[in-house]
């Protein structure tokens, strides 16, 4: 059987490493001439465990012990500077998985006043073990796997339609090599924020999953803040900052559905972010803006992924929509991925659930 997979970022790698262990032949098709240039090393690289939604919670905290394993042979991945959350919703999962893994207590949180310059403080949940994720690590780490595993990748190759009828028949590399699929042969779409626009060019059912922009902003300053501080994620505030390299990373958490491909920065959005910045975190006045970007977070209507088999083409495989999450679920979620594939199991994350 041949696997195509359209996509190299951090959803088609984490994918090609789950199915290529079994005797398959595995083909990426990436149009850029590197991989995961989009979302993948656009984020925010924040790696937490602490997570609300039941489903995703399990597999952020099994993330964590992936990363342990990945670290002992590659060296550190996850710097836990420790996270301070002031969360919208709790994570009542947190007792019951601590419960049932008792080892697992270097993930918990525990409640915490952190104190801020300017005699401000606020109050939360502390995980000391949760922090920033070295991301390009970890994507350059996973390629050398699926290298090893004897996955094909083709990069510059972009996939510019599909023939399909109840099944994917053919697709076309840069309109103009054609690709057949043999009977068993599988198309996996994990194209990001594109998609489903590969699937709709063709008039062909998609799974809701929308692209959001969000933009990210590196401040700098003069003189060092007083105190260290953690990455600190306020759900309440719609804010999160986190210390980086000679300056701190923050985003008012703006978020606008739009076109797949529009990447591009809005400038009015640096208004808002200074605005919420300064009134949350008056002491950062003597800081300027050195960088900032937009990137798409591509989230499904539950904000669960989307990892299954298409409910009306049946050698099409989706593994989409990893919205804001998709650095911290990669490393838990492959063992999902590869039973879905394998024993077509119906989950949460099944495309069908939009039916
Ligand atoms: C601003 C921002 C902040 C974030 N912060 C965090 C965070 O702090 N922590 C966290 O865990 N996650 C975070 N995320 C989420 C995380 O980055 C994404 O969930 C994840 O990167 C999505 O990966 P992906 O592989 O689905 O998409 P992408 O990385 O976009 O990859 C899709 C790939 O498909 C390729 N492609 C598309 N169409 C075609 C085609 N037709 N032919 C060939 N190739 C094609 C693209 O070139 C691209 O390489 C953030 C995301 C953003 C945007």
């Amino acid at each position: 059987m041949n696997i195509h997979i359209t996509g190299c970022g951090i959803a088609g790698i984490t994918t090609a490493l789950a199915l290529s262990e079994s005797n398959n032949n595995i083909i990426i098709w990436e149009k850029e001439k590197l991989p995961g240039m989009y979302a993948t090393s656009k984020n925010a690289a924040i790696f937490r465990t602490y997570e609300s939604d039941p489903t995703l919670s399990f597999i952020a905290k099994q993330s964590y012990y992936e990363i342990e394993k990945i670290e002992k042979t590659e060296g550190p991945l996850l710097n836990k500077t420790g996270i301070f959350i002031d969360p919208m919703e709790y994570d009542y999962h947190e007792t019951p998985y601590l419960k049932k893994f008792p080892d697992a207590s270097a993930i918990s949180s525990e409640k915490k006043r952190i104190e801020l310059p300017g005699g401000k403080s606020i109050e939360g949940l502390y995980l000391a073990s949760n922090g920033v994720l070295d991301t390009h690590a970890l994507v350059s780490i996973l390629m050398k796997k699926i290298i090893a595993n004897g996955v094909t990748i083709n990069f510059n190759s972009e996939i510019t339609s599909l023939e399909t009828d109840q099944k994917i028949i053919s697709f076309t590399v840069n309109s103009n090599q054609i690709i057949n699929l043999n009977d068993n042969d599988i198309f996996i779409n994990a194209a990001g924020s594109w998609a489903p626009s590969l699937l709709k060019k063709n008039q062909q059912w998609a799974p809701p999953v929308i692209p959001h922009k969000r933009h990210l902003f590196f401040i700098k300053g003069a003189t060092p803040l007083p105190v260290s501080i953690p990455v600190i994620w306020s759900e309440k505030q719609d804010f999160y900052i986190r210390p980086e390299t000679g300056g701190f990373l923050a985003s008012h958490c703006d978020q606008k559905a739009c076109n797949p491909d529009d990447y591009n920065s809005d400038p009015k959005e640096v208004n808002n972010f200074l605005n919420a910045l300064l009134y949350h975190y008056p002491f950062f006045e003597d800081y300027r803006i050195a960088k900032y970007w937009a990137c798409i977070r591509t989230f499904a209507l539950d904000h669960h992924p989307v990892i299954g088999y298409d409910p009306f083409i049946n050698n099409l495989f989706w593994v989409s929509g990893w919205g804001g999450r998709g650095m911290t679920i990669a490393t838990g979620i492959i063992n999902n991925i590869k039973d879905i594939f394998f024993k077509n199991l119906k989950t949460p994350f099944s495309p069908e659930r939009f039916i």
